[in-house]
Order: C-alpha cells, then sequence, then structure tokens
C-alpha cells in the first residue's frame, strides 16, 4: 500500500491565490521523491500539505491509509519529520543539546534514551563541541546540520525536506545526503525539494516536477533528464 496518496489535491490561498490544483501522485515506502519546479511554483506547499501544516481546499492527502488532517499532533510528529527552508524556523530550545533532544522529550522518552540517542546524533553531525551554545548564534552550516539532525531523532516514517542544502558548502551538502541516504536506505521515504539538479541525479527514485499550478512531470530522474 501507497505510504502517502494525494489525491486531486489543490490548494488556494486565503488571499486566492491558487498555487496548484489537480495533484495526483502515490508514493511507496521506501521511495526518495525529488520535488522540482521554478521559485513559486509551490514546492513548499505541497511539501506543508502533504505534512499536514496546511490543509488543502480541494481533494486530500491520505498518510498511511488516513487522512492527514485526521491526524493529532503527537502522532503527526511521529510520523512526519519536517525540515524548513530556514532551519530558524524550525529552532525552539535554548542549547543545541536540547533542540537535538526536543523530539524525545514531547514524545515522553526515558531521560537516558533522550541522552543517548540526542548525543549519537550531535557527534554524527559534528555538533558535539556546540552542545551547550544557543542555536542562533550557531554558523549556517551549523544550523542546518542541527535542524537536520533534531529531526532524525525519531526515525519517522517520512521526512519533507524543504531545500535541505540550501546554501550550504559542498562538504556539508554530502554530509547531510549521507545521513538522510542511511535513513532512506533503512526504509524511510524522503520527499525533498530542491533546485540541485545533480543531487536529484544522484539519490531520487523519482522526481515531481510543479509548476503552471499543476504536475507537470512524474517519473524518474533518467526519464527527466534524457527529455529533449
Ligand atoms: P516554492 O516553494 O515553489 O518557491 P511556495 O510554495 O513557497 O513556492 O509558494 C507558492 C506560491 O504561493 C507563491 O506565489 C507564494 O508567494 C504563494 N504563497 C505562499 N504562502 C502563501 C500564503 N500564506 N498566502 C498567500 N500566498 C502564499
Ligand atoms: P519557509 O521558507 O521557512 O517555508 P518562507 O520564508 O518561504 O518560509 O515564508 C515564511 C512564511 O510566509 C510562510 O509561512 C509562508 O507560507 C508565508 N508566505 C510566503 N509567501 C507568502 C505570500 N506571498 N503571502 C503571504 N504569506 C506568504
Amino acid at each position: 500500500a501507497p505510504i502517502l496518496d494525494i489525491r486531486d489535491a489543490g490548494l488556494r490561498y486565503k488571499n486566492g491565490h491558487v498555487v496548484w490544483q489537480g495533484l495526483n501522485a502515490s508514493i511507496q515506502p521506501g521511495e526518495w521523491v525529488a520535488i522540482l519546479g521554478p521559485n513559486g511554483a509551490g514546492k513548499s506547499t505541497f511539501l506543508k500539505m502533504v505534512g499536514g501544516l496546511i490543509e488543502p481546499t480541494q481533494g486530500n492527502v491520505q498518510l498511511k491509509g488516513k487522512d492527514v488532517s485526521r491526524y493529532k499532533t503527537p502522532e503527526l510528529y511521529d510520523t512526519v519529520g519536517f525540515v524548513f527552508q530556514n532551519p530558524e524556523h524550525q529552532f525552539i530550545a535554548d542549547t543545541v543539546f536540547e533542540e537535538a533532544a526536543f523530539g524525545g522529550k514531547v514524545a515522553g522518552w526515558p531521560q537516558e534514551r533522550i541522552e543517548r540517542e540526542a548525543t549519537q546524533l550531535l557527534a554524527d553531525f559534528r555538533l558535539q563541541e556546540l552542545r551547550d551554545k544557543n542555536p542562533f548564534t550557531l554558523s549556517q552550516g551549523q544550523k542546518r546540520r542541527l535542524s537536520v539532525a533534531g529531526m532524525l531523532l525519531k526515525r519517522q516514517d517520512v521526512l519533507l525536506l524543504d531545500e535541505p542544502t540550501f546554501g550550504q558548502d559542498a562538504a556539508t551538502t554530502a554530509e547531510l545526503l549521507q545521513r538522510m541516504q542511511e535513513r532512506n536506505e533503512a526504509g524511510t521515504t524522503i520527499l525533498m525539494a530542491t533546485h540541485d539538479v545533480e543531487l536529484v541525479a544522484e539519490h531520487a527514485s523519482r522526481v515531481l516536477v510543479i509548476g503552471e499550478g499543476g504536475l507537470l512531470f512524474d517519473g524518474s530522474p533518467h526519464d527527466l533528464f534524457s527529455q529533449p
């Protein structure tokens, strides 16, 4: 069964702007789906809809066979991880450690598990020295690594990534992709909005191109890039 089933979804903002309509896509567990399209096409809006942050004004999104809008917040947070375009939009804790640990705390994990798993993540993302710093004082690359680390703590079924490598140097980009690929190989479904065509060719199993108010392409990176 698909993990995500987007059915005739449309989104019209309150000011009347129709971002897209008639979107259909069925996504299987373990797929790595890249979302491509020009600026303003509605890639962020699409991810926000899939993650239940905004409701479609037409159609619906089924997540593991249940309408996303019917999920209670804790259940949604256990199922879907979201990395925003701007890491700062995600930060809510006073220290790097608390930020990485936040998901476990909200989920009511025992302190010892939180300590062990958040500490491991900080090590994986080379943030352990910054453990007691305020997240807002970090460099751009460190902020990005922290925003991804915090999101990976919970091992959700689905990761929604909005331009996760935007503005990062090649080394940080490679490192982030490596960590996401490990999760994907462990079965996590990934939807990732990006402009980075090389990254798509290397990592995605499928591409959705959003533009002109709808879905322009749904297929493999190979088929997309070999189009005339
Ligand atoms: P992308 O991620 O592809 O750049 P977005 O999803 O951010 O596109 O935005 C799609 C369109 O919807 C843009 O024209 C944007 O200005 C508009 N938009 C985004 N959020 C809102 C909102 N809250 N209200 C009205 N229009 C919005
Ligand atoms: P992010 O990149 O973290 O998603 P943005 O900087 O794109 O955030 O947008 C910040 C907020 O402003 C978002 O909640 C977005 O929905 C909203 N927004 C974006 N474009 C518009 C718009 N044209 N009109 C109203 N709100 C918008």
